[in-house]
């Protein structure tokens, strides 16, 4: 880092990013003061986790916390500030200004400040009734909800990304009637539509039932607690609203001191975690990452990215020479019974970074067609026509959609091309894969080896 790294690291956001960076710090260098500034009272869950433990399938919501700020500073040494809002930084000072009064100096300062929820742009986001689900203080808000409604009653859920399906799945384990609305025009829009078809099939099989291309314009109260919804003009009543409807990062602080900002508005940071300032390190939700198919910044927040930006920022406020390797915007997903996710570049970004992209998709089994439980899987590649440079993939169906994309990442990682990707050798049984899985039957499709 620069050289004012003497006094302490001081860590803004107790969550994947912050805790990562904190407790990577104390391992580099066990003799340097880490303070964590956290505003909320909880540090190092799990928000991946909320949609489950809201569905009943997690009992326990400290199940989905890692380490409470006790194990941080009993058994680390890390002095972790619970209720600490940073309202400022002063990078002349190297201090920041807390929002209760009083100020912190730094050595060192990584802003691991996430993200909020992008609420629409709605009269009566603010209602009681509506919830979005960022942070911990969110799920224990709609747990409380849903543990009043009692197993009954129905939600709009206004969104189709991950989130939005993961949650459509698990409100409705706890007995809710879900009406699922999407702005654009088809269900799981993050998907190409050959390989959202499966888990729109599955959502409608599900309990839920979904529109879309529907425009919500206001949201106001009803009688009971209940929200009156403006859907196409037409108002209708639920129980509660969830809005998915996306995030924007938490990057305030860090622009108001200087900070350059990137793609989205995301605090730009360079592969060690670097931001502008001389002194500031920015990592996961709130920060950019490199993308290694784009060789660009790009903003794609994720926990991978957040906890492993977090270990790199640790190590660079040490003064360890360490770069962050960069993302695929790799993400996977499971709802109604179906995974699905992406890997790479579709199409148009493909087209977008100089690429002359084609793609190729094929339908196949998950194992072999004869064993019980045997499902259909969509893999759909993207790559380029003049050097068959893998660039991107989705799947969707069964179970197995991480282990095709982690397959998939490898291959991007490595540079394959779609024949290479075709030609590797693969495990084989009847019960757990195909003897050709549509992994295989998509690269070997667009290289003449498969029908
Ligand atoms: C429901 C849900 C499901 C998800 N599922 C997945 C998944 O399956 N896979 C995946 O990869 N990702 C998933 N994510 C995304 C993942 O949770 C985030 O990428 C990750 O939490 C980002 O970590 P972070 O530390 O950068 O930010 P955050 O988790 O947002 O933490 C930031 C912390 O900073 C604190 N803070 C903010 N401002 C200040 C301030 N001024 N002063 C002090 N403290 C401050 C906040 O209170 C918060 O605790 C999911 C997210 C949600 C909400």
């Amino acid at each position: 880092v620069d050289p004012g790294t003497d006094g302490p690291l001081v860590v803004v956001g107790g969550d994947a990013a912050g805790m990562s960076a904190a407790a990577e710090a104390r391992r580099c260098d066990p003799r340097r003061p880490v303070v964590v500034l956290e505003r909320s009272e909880h540090v190092s869950y799990a928000a991946c986790g909320f949609p489950y433990w809201l569905g009943g399938l997690v009992d326990e919501r400290d199940d989905l916390v890692a380490h409470d700020a006790a194990y941080f500073r009993e058994r680390r040494g890390i002095d972790v500030r619970l209720g600490h809002e940073v309202a400022a930084v002063d990078p002349e000072a190297r201090r920041v200004e807390l929002a209760g009064g009083g100020r912190v100096p730094y050595g060192v300062l990584v802003l691991a400040t996430g993200a909020r929820p992008a609420l629409p742009d709605v009269p009566g986001t603010d209602l009681p009734g509506v919830h979005a689900l960022r942070d911990m203080s969110s799920a224990i808000a709609l747990g409380a909800a849903l543990d009043r409604l009692e197993g009954g009653g129905s939600a709009l859920l206004v969104g189709c990304g991950p989130i939005g399906l993961e949650m459509a799945e698990n409100l409705c384990r706890r007995g809710l009637r879900i009406h699922l609305i999407e702005a654009a025009d088809q269900l799981a829009p993050a998907l190409h539509p050959d390989v959202a078809a499966p888990v729109a099939h599955a959502l409608r099989e599900g309990c839920a039932t979904s529109r879309v291309d529907v425009d919500l314009s206001a949201l106001r109260p009803a009688p009971a607690g209940r929200v009156e919804a403006v859907v196409d003009g037409v108002p209708e009543v639920h129980d509660l609203v969830l809005l998915a409807t996306g995030i924007v990062p938490n990057a305030g602080i860090g622009a108001a001191a200087g900070c350059r900002t990137g793609p989205r508005g995301a605090l730009a940071v360079d592969r060690a975690c670097r931001t502008s300032v001389p002194g500031i390190l920015a990592a996961g939700d709130c920060a950019t990452a490199w993308h290694r198919i784009l060789e660009r910044d790009v903003w794609q927040p994720l926990a991978t990215t957040a906890n492993r930006q977090g270990r790199v920022a640790g190590r660079t406020a040490c003064g360890r020479e360490d770069l962050f390797p960069g993302i695929l915007g790799s993400w996977v997903s499971e709802a109604f019974g179906v995974t699905f996710g992406v890997t790479g570049l579709d199409e148009p970004a493909a087209a977008e970074a100089g690429f002359r992209p084609t793609a190729v998709a094929r339908t196949g089994r998950d194992r072999s067609g004869y064993m019980p439980g045997a499902t259909e899987v969509c893999v759909r590649l993207v790559y380029d026509a003049p050097t068959g440079r893998l660039l991107g993939g989705q799947t969707a169906g069964g179970r197995d959609s991480a282990n095709r994309l982690r397959a998939l990442a490898v291959a991007l990682t490595a540079r394959l091309t779609v024949g290479e990707l075709a030609g590797v050798d693969a495990a084989y049984a009847p019960p757990v894969s195909a003897l050709r899985d549509p992994l295989e039957l998509a690269a070997a499709a667009a290289v003449g080896d498969a029908p």
